[in-house]
């Protein structure tokens, strides 16, 4: 496992994020405050050691003031709305809010999803193979960094 493959990948998924914002920034809504979509994530063994190593670098007091409430379905680094770990977030949080398409179970079609709370001024025509975010291909390289 490496983790600066891991920071490669990473770097590489901002840089493709940063094209979307451009790309949708007629149609994105999505801002701070919005935390919807920041639920209580597994993430591979690899994402946990390198979040680990950047949050006691940069967010060093964290641990002790993380949210322990009741609701087990939201992130713990979600306090007051907003992102503690903003910089150190996984590669799924960077991703919150753009159209994404997946391959479906049967692997027999792609499908996509997006958030209507995002997306609030177009429909499914919108959205193209050039302007939405493959995730599979993403997350296979993650796999690929913890398992061969
Ligand atoms: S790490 Fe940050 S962006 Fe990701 S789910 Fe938690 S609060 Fe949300």
């Amino acid at each position: 496992m490496s983790i600066k493959k891991y920071y490669q990948l990473r770097n590489e998924i901002d840089a493709q994020t940063k094209h979307f914002d451009l790309l949708h920034q007629e149609n994105m809504v999505c801002k701070k405050g919005c935390d919807k979509c920041c639920l209580d994530f597994d993430v591979f063994p690899i994402e946990y050691e390198a979040v680990k190593v950047q949050i006691q670098k940069e967010y060093p007091d964290i641990i002790k003031t993380l949210n322990q409430s009741e609701n087990k379905e939201r992130c713990a680094f979600l306090i007051n709305g907003q992102c503690t770990i903003y910089n150190a977030r996984p590669i799924i949080c960077r991703t919150h809010g753009y159209p994404l398409i997946n391959m479906n179970e049967a692997g027999d079609q792609w499908e996509l999803s997006f958030c209507e709370l995002n997306f609030t001024k177009v429909d499914d025509t919108y959205f193209d193979e050039d302007n939405v975010y493959e995730q599979d291909t993403n997350n296979s390289k993650l796999f690929m960094m913890n398992y061969c």
